[in-house]
């Protein structure tokens, strides 16, 4: 009999292990902060004992979802300008928004904020990109959520940094802070191919390359994109990473709409990983990632909201309904992405694109105890044949009940243990004050 910091008994356990994916009236045993083991309850007290016994009688557990690309701050830009195309909102609205207001205030704010939103739908690590990098991190570290958060580096000047020197000498700063931290992964983030000049990815290819950081970008994702690259550069943006060799499985290549025969060779030869943001893609009507030809490639596909100014939201429960629909309606195969290959994109998938995959991204032995509950004894999601198809197609984020990064429990019964919901709602309310002025 072994003595543990926690046994959590569940109904069910969807482990997002290829070998044992769905596990009925078993039980977590977490020590340390790790999973220590995974048992039937009725053999728990044979093999452990803790003052810390929590029964989950009528939820499912997963592994905590990874929403492997999001710009959390851009949660305080939600509803501020949308239906409109790509480069219109960018030009016209989010970039002089950001121009007039982003700070290191505006930035720690906004991610608690965001971080809220996550926790309570049930992400338990992002993949950010965007501007004053420790103060998203030091609102994670308080958190509790895990996290990567990308060197932004970006032609034009902002709040931020003033050019791509400053950009890159500011991303190495944080580097060197955060790098040992348990929960926090620094990786680079040039914006995209039309936006970073060739000397400067050639300056980050070299220093990802030293310092083992992926490399974020959004590639490929409208046909305007592609176009006007064409006609500067006679060349499709993806040739052109390849030929400055940025294309790797260092590579995190978000968005991925526009890919012809001869895109999906290069893919096929330097396996970069995948982010795919179906609804983003889907409300600035940028295209559609071609997740089923990727699948057959082997190519691994991860899952990622964007931001919520062009979602509206952080629910992956929301984007993995919506990447199964598409993934559907656009090869006119119902077969095409199930439900729990839509789980394991939000999950495992996310894990390995990030680089992650031995510490997060499954329910397995000796990784960290990041996990989920979501109760499904609600008139919503009954009645209850197969829980993996009820918790992509019928679940709602209200009903993810528990959550734990790291074996530290964030949300209890759908109260934040690590945030305070009152002042966040008064801080958004007092900000939408003063960005409701600029039009
Ligand atoms: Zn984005």
């Amino acid at each position: 009999m072994e003595a543990v910091d926690q046994i959590i008994n569940a109904k069910w356990i969807i482990t997002g292990d290829e070998n044992n994916p769905i596990l009925e009236d078993h039980a977590l045993v977490i020590h340390n902060g790790k999973i220590k083991d995974i048992l039937p309850i009725n053999k728990i007290s044979e093999n452990y004992n803790s003052d810390s016994i929590q029964n989950f009688s009528s939820h499912a557990f997963l592994p905590g979802f990874i929403n492997a690309h999001t710009h959390l701050s851009m949660n305080y830009f939600r509803g501020l300008a949308d239906d409109l195309a790509l480069m219109d909102w960018l030009n016209n609205h989010i970039w002089p928004a950001e121009r007039k207001w982003v700070s290191e205030e505006f930035v720690s704010d906004a991610s608690q904020f965001a971080m809220a939103e996550m926790i309570r739908s049930g992400t338990t690590c992002f993949n950010d990109m965007y501007f004053f990098l420790s103060a998203t991190a030091d609102a994670a570290d308080k958190a509790g959520i895990r996290g990567c958060i990308g060197m932004t580096v970006i032609d034009f000047p902002t709040a931020w940094a003033k050019d791509p020197d400053d950009y890159i000498a500011k991303g190495l700063e944080f580097f060197q802070a955060y790098k040992n931290h348990p929960r926090i992964t620094p990786t680079f983030a040039p914006h995209a191919p039309y936006t970073v000049a060739d000397s400067t990815l050639l300056k980050i290819k070299e220093l990802a390359q030293t310092h083992h950081l992926k490399i974020n970008m959004h590639i490929h994702e409208t046909a305007d994109e592609i176009h006007q690259a064409l006609a500067a550069t006679q060349m499709r943006p993806l040739k052109r990473l390849q030929k400055l060799g940025l294309i790797s499985p260092q590579l995190i290549a978000i968005h991925m709409t526009q890919i012809n025969d001869e895109d999906l060779q290069i893919l096929e030869a330097e396996r970069p990983q995948i982010v795919h943001c179906p609804e983003s893609n889907m409300k600035l009507a940028s295209g559609v990632c071609p997740v089923e030809k990727f699948k057959t490639l082997k190519l691994n596909v991860a899952l990622g909201t964007d931001g919520a100014a062009s979602n509206n939201d952080l629910d992956m429960l929301g984007e993995m309904r919506s990447a199964a629909f598409l993934a559907k309606l656009s090869t006119h195969d119902s077969t095409s992405l199930s439900a729990l290959e839509a789980i394991n994109m939000a999950t495992m998938n996310g894990a390995k694109a990030l680089g992650l995959d031995n510490t997060i991204g499954s329910l397995s032995m000796n990784k960290s105890a990041d996990f989920i509950a979501i109760h499904l004894d609600e008139i919503e999601t009954l009645p209850l044949y197969h829980p993996v198809s009820q918790i992509v197609y019928a679940a709602s984020r209200q009903q993810v009940t528990d959550v734990w990064v790291a074996g530290k429990q964030l949300m209890k019964n759908r109260e934040l243990l690590t945030l305070d919901e009152k002042e966040l709602i008064t801080k958004a309310k007092s900000w939408q004050k003063k960005l409701s002025n600029l039009a």
